[in-house]
């Protein structure tokens, strides 16, 4: 697998190779994550529904 260098997006210290290969998406290092809470945690991934048909039930909720 091939990951990309990347880099915290608040305290800009790149993160560990290890960190991405146990959370591919994060945008955290180990430090901030650990003050400002894991970014994995708030994905809306538990919904029990795909994103498009969330979207169209919140469409339809609003419109
Ligand atoms: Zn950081």
């Amino acid at each position: 697998m091939i990951y990309y260098l990347r880099t915290c997006v608040f305290c800009g210290k790149a993160i560990p190779l290890r960190r991405l290969e146990a959370l591919p998406e994060t945008r955290r290092c180990y430090d901030c994550s650990q003050k400002m809470g894991s970014d994995m945690e708030n994905r809306p991934v538990k919904i029990g529904m795909d994103m498009e048909t969330y979207r169209d039930l919140l469409g339809a909720v609003r419109s």
